[in-house]
């Protein structure tokens, strides 16, 4: 017998897999249940811009080619909505894979990512795969970033500051004057990376991330078009960064990193932000209906500026558990600071009426 276990390296048997939100298949398959409502990952229940989707057929005539390496059309559609050029842009299989890009290539053994807590706990997830580390930074008590908190925790061992604006999970959002406050007293040789993931979503006043970058050539901004461009499952986001940032990360980069179908439909997806503004519009209203629906039954919610929300339910973990048994499906992130709550993703008007429904008797109101 092989013992793999031996054969990895030191610190990855301390590591566990990410658990991701349930699959609905999952859920029904457990519970013998049907109708079930998935409010769990932060997905867009309206769906993708039909022009993304009919482009398509585009892709089925050349489903049998690699794909383009570079990304080299979506690139310009990228690059001609945020008005940058195209050197300044690296598409990736999700932010995801371009965190791992970014950590690839600057983050060291002996260097680490910084962030908020609580925030994305992928910074962390994918910074120990490299054998490195993140440094969780608390947050303040509702939740906003704790700027002089981050300052304090900067040595010259922090390769990269991790700030998702909005912020998963707790929705909260910081200002542009804050923000710039902040990097006028950072050091250019700490990597800001501002994970948009979640901006479309946005009200007020925030970063103009691209415009902040002629000011900071340490500040990048990454998208993606899984939560408001309803494109989840197709895994495409993108960097938006210095030239020579943007050229270093290609020399790791796997060569198709970005499949012909995801080039295809995100090209489209950008173009068509008429849909963006609809999906926004809809959100809007689904996160006032939740808002108005757990004030009336006197829990406490965290105002968010994106499509999910954090509510104050007690016993999160065992309101989760029982929610899954009426055949809905949120998430309870844990933790010191989140075991009172449960995140819930905005959905459909039903949707959002199901989840309420549940919660109320859940709770016994
Ligand atoms: C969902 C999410 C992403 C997007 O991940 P993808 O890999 O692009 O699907 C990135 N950052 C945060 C904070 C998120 O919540």
């Amino acid at each position: 017998m092989t013992d793999y276990k031996s054969l990895v390296w030191d610190g990855l048997l301390d590591l566990s897999a990410y658990v991701p939100g349930k699959p609905v298949k999952e859920l029904e398959r457990e519970l013998g249940l049907k109708n079930i409502v998935k409010l769990a990952s932060n997905e867009n229940p309206y769906g993708a811009s039909k022009k993304a989707v009919d482009a398509l057929k585009e892709y089925e005539k050349d489903i049998t080619r690699y794909p383009i390496g570079d990304s080299f059309y979506l690139r310009q559609e990228i690059a001609a909505f945020h008005n940058v050029d195209i050197d300044n842009i690296v598409c990736g299989a999700g932010s995801d894979e371009i965190i791992q890009l970014l950590y690839m290539a600057f983050l060291t053994s002996d260097t680490h990512a910084l962030a908020p807590s609580p925030s994305f706990s992928e910074y962390e997830l994918l910074a120990r795969g490299l054998k490195s580390s993140c440094k969780w930074v608390e947050t303040n008590d509702d939740f906003t970033t704790n700027f002089e908190n981050i300052l304090n925790a900067v040595n010259e061992k922090t390769r990269f500051i991790m700030l998702a604006n909005p912020n998963n999970p707790t929705g909260t959002l910081f200002s542009s004057a804050e923000f710039i406050s902040f990097m006028d007293r950072l050091s250019s040789q700490v990597l800001v990376v501002l994970d948009e993931a979640y901006i479309e979503f946005a009200e007020g006043d925030y970063p103009d991330a691209i415009s902040l970058m002629k000011k900071y050539n340490n500040l990048m901004t990454m998208r993606t078009f899984s939560k408001a461009y309803g494109l989840a499952s197709i895994r495409c986001g993108y960097l938006v960064a210095d030239k020579e940032c943007i050229s270093l990360i290609n020399r790791i980069r796997p060569p198709f990193n970005v499949n012909s179908a995801a080039q295809i439909m995100c090209a489209e997806a950008i173009k068509d932000q008429d849909h963006i503004k609809n999906v926004v519009a809809l959100n809007k209203q689904g996160k006032e209906y939740i808002y108005n629906e757990v004030k009336k039954l006197g829990l406490e919610y965290v105002a968010t500026h994106t499509n999910f929300m954090l509510i104050k339910v007690g016993n999160g973990k065992k309101v989760f558990d029982d929610m899954l048994k009426e055949g809905v499906i949120v998430r309870f992130l844990g933790g010191d600071r989140l075991k009172e709550y449960i995140r819930v993703s905005i959905g459909t008007d039903k949707e959002n009426e199901v989840f309420i429904n549940a919660l109320k008797k859940v709770l016994n109101k």
